[in-house]
């Protein structure tokens, strides 16, 4: 879990709040997408989450975690 320069912002589309976690941005897409979180088309690795979104973050790949075994045959 990376630590995140003060004055970043969330990276989901529509929120400025200020970011507090970096995750990646492969999972965190999948899971904010499927609760409904938006993001810019073009993605670097990382993603910038607010408190927040953080927390549906975490939520969504808690649940998922298991469906997405199956899904991606990963
Ligand atoms: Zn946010």
């Amino acid at each position: 879990m990376g630590k995140v320069k003060t004055g970043t912002v969330c990276s989901v589309k529509g929120c400025d709040e200020k970011a507090t976690r970096s995750v990646s941005a492969e999972k965190a897409r999948e899971g904010l997408q499927a609760a409904g979180a938006a993001f810019e088309d073009e993605q670097p690795r990382r993603l910038y989450l607010c408190q927040k979104h953080y927390k549906l973050y975490k939520k969504q790949t808690k649940q998922d975690k298991k469906v997405d075994k199956w899904r991606y045959g990963a």
